[in-house]
C-alpha cells in the first residue's frame, strides 16, 4: 500500500509529465483531475448544451462516465465508453473548461469520484485543488510552478509532437494564463497552494529532476 501524493499547479507547470513517471517510479495509481474536467466540458459542448445553465451541466457531470487506461505513452481517456484522448485537448475544451469547472455542483461530483478513486492510497493525483479540497490529509503535496512563457513553450512543443493542430506560442501563453487566472479567482477551491504543500519552480529543472525531487520527499 502506498501513499496518496498530491500536485497542483497552474496550467502547463509540468503535473502530468512529472506525476506519470513519479506513479510509474512507486508503482502507483496516476490520475488526471484536469481530464476529468475536460471530460464533462466535452460532454457539454457535444451535448449542445447552453453554457450558462448550471444545472444541466452538473446533470451531465453526473451522468457521463469517466474512465482513465494506460497507455503507450500516455494515458488514455475515455467518456461513456469511447475513447476522448486528444478531443479533450481542443482548444475549444480549453476555452470553456475553467467556467465549468467552477460550477460547485460539478466540482462536488467530481471531488467525490476523486476521492473514491485515491482511497487506498498508491496514488499520485495532479490538478488545482488536491491538496487543499479533494485529500488534505494527503501526506506528500507538491505546489509545483514554472514561468508562464516556460509554460506555453512547452505546452507548444508537447501539442506539435501529439499532432495537435495548435495555436501561435504568444497565443498559447494567453490562453494559459486567461485560464489561470480564472482558476486562481474562482469562489469555490481556486487553485491556491496549500498551507503545507511544498513548493517547487520547474522553470530551470530538467524533467528528471523534478521526478527525483519528488521521489525524494515521498521517500522520507
Ligand atoms: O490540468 P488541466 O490543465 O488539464 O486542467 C484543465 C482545467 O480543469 C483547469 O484549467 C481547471 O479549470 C480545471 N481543473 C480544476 N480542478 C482540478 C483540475 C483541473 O478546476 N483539480
Amino acid at each position: 500500500k502506498g501513499l496518496q501524493v498530491a500536485i497542483d499547479g497552474p496550467a502547463s507547470a509540468g503535473k502530468s509529465t512529472v506525476a506519470k513517471l513519479v506513479a510509474k517510479r512507486f508503482n502507483y495509481i496516476y490520475c488526471d483531475t484536469g481530464a476529468m474536467y475536460r471530460a464533462v466540458t466535452l460532454a457539454v459542448l457535444n451535448q449542445g448544451i447552453d453554457l450558462n445553465d448550471d444545472a444541466k451541466i452538473a446533470e451531465v457531470a453526473r451522468q457521463i462516465k469517466i474512465n482513465f487506461k494506460p497507455g503507450e505513452t500516455e494515458q488514455r481517456v475515455f467518456l461513456n465508453g469511447q475513447e476522448v484522448t486528444h478531443d479533450i485537448r481542443l482548444p475549444k475544451v480549453a476555452r470553456n473548461v475553467s467556467a465549468i469547472a467552477a460550477i460547485p455542483a460539478v466540482r462536488e461530483e467530481m471531488t467525490q469520484q476523486q476521492r473514491k478513486i485515491a482511497a487506498d492510497g498508491g496514488i499520485v493525483m495532479d490538478g488545482r485543488d488536491i491538496g487543499t479540497t479533494v485529500l488534505p490529509d494527503a501526506p506528500v503535496k507538491i505546489f509545483m510552478v514554472a514561468s508562464a512563457h516556460e509554460r506555453a513553450r512547452r505546452r507548444y512543443v508537447e501539442n506539435k509532437a501529439k499532432g495537435i493542430n495548435t495555436t501561435s506560442l504568444e497565443e498559447l501563453q494567453q490562453a494559459i494564463e486567461l485560464r489561470d487566472k480564472k482558476d486562481s479567482t474562482r469562489k469555490i477551491s481556486p487553485l491556491t497552494q496549500a498551507h503545507d504543500a511544498i513548493k517547487l519552480d520547474t522553470t530551470n529543472l530538467t524533467i528528471d529532476e523534478v521526478v527525483d525531487a519528488i521521489s525524494k520527499i515521498i521517500k522520507k
